[in-house]
């Protein structure tokens, strides 16, 4: 059966605009009742990696959140808004920034919406996902369209990883650490965690090595909504300028049967694809492709390695990254950080969390002289 994804022209956050153009990209879908029982209990799940504030183009903004809190307020829903942020660490009490400093407290104050934490959990077959799943009727995400170093991209199935309690984040990135492991566990959550609606905040998206401070916040302009989360992220790695296969999550979901990655398969409300011409997005550094031959390519990745390097003068010595390291490889010195590579398995969840862009991805000599 195909799928059914809108796909929504928005300049700008502007609160009329935005309550305009999501109702526009719900109703072209058939409307909110179409997804969400009236009178019930949504959890409404934003893309907040860390304490950045909504211009920033790291967070979902919350401009979005609010007139979705709105339109779910419109037909009695009681709507509870969380996420686990990437700064999580040891400590609870950084999501409390994260909160504050993303503006999303205050629309969940504004709004009379909860706001909670995902510190309780209950144990899946791999992972402990919040209890909210359990204790909502409805999840609703809404995701921030960004590259990401590890993933390539992010968008509706990789914000579903938010959805795992605390510091197991950390456990699952030490224990699935190769991409296409780590694809499989994004696969596992998506099948486990099936969002009753997803909405995509494309309007300032972030290319280069996203997803946090080292990327390059891009207008887009755009807004996306649908349930099939593998055609949603086929679209956004379309408009990138990718092969929706070449994410390694959108070919294991779509594999499992999970969603439709084809575009043909996939009937796209409101605007056209071909007609939005956008320019291709720069790729993260441990993404970008080479002129030499496949075969070639292949052989010389076994000798190839991306890994973090620090920017010690721009390093504030905050340690998020020391906390964030799921192979504790990182120690702080007088000089600054220090990376102990002979354990660093390149997942740059380092770099995801560092608040100053202080940690660049660097490639090794081989994979320079290859023009990878
Ligand atoms: S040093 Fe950075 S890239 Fe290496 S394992 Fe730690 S967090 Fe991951
Ligand atoms: S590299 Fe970044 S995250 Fe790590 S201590 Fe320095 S400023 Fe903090």
């Amino acid at each position: 059966m195909n799928s059914q994804i809108s796909l929504i022209k928005c300049d700008n956050y502007s609160p009329d605009l935005v309550r305009q153009r999501l109702g526009q990209a719900i109703n072209l879908l058939g409307g909110i009742t179409k997804f969400i029982k009236p009178g019930s209990k949504v959890l409404v799940k934003p893309n907040l990696l860390m304490a950045m504030p909504p211009d920033s183009g790291i967070v979902t903004h919350p401009e979005v959140v609010r007139q979705l809190i709105r339109l779910l307020k419109e037909i009695n829903c009681r709507v509870i808004v969380g996420d686990g942020p990437s700064v999580w660490g040891q400590h609870i009490e950084n999501v409390d920034e994260v909160y504050q400093v993303s503006g999303i407290k205050q629309v969940c104050l504004d709004e009379g919406a909860q706001l909670v934490k995902f510190d309780k959990r209950r144990m899946r077959e791999k992972f402990p996902l919040t209890v909210w799943l359990d204790e909502c009727d409805h999840l609703i995400s809404v995701a921030k369209f960004k590259t990401h170093e590890f993933t390539l991209l992010t968008g509706a199935i990789k914000n579903l990883f938010g959805l795992v309690s605390g510091t197991f984040k950390t456990e699952l990135h030490k224990n699935y650490f190769k991409p296409q492991d780590f694809a499989r566990i994004l696969a596992d959550i998506y099948e486990e965690a099936r969002p009753s609606l997803t909405v995509i905040d494309a309007i300032l998206a972030m290319e280069g090595d996203g997803p946090a401070t080292s990327g390059k916040p891009r207008h887009l302009g755009l807004l996306l909504a649908g349930q099939d989360c593998v055609a949603l992220d086929s679209v956004l790695a379309q408009i990138m300028g990718i092969r929706p296969l070449d994410v390694l999550f959108i070919r294991e979901a779509a594999g499992r049967g999970l969603g439709n990655f084809r575009l043909n398969a996939i009937n796209i409300q409101g605007e056209e694809l071909q007609g939005l011409a956008v320019k291709p997005f720069l790729l993260p550094v441990a993404a970008q492709k080479t002129n030499l031959p496949k075969p070639l390519v292949e052989l010389a990745k076994k000798l190839i390695r991306y890994y973090p390097h620090p920017l010690r003068k721009k390093c504030i010595k905050c340690c998020a990254c020391i906390k964030a390291c799921p192979k504790k490889c990182i120690i702080m010195r007088r000089k600054g950080v220090f990376f102990d590579y002979s354990e660093c398995i390149a997942c740059f969840c380092c770099q995801e969390v560092c608040p100053v862009a202080a940690i660049r991805v660097r490639k090794s000599i081989l994979a320079r002289m290859i023009g990878l």
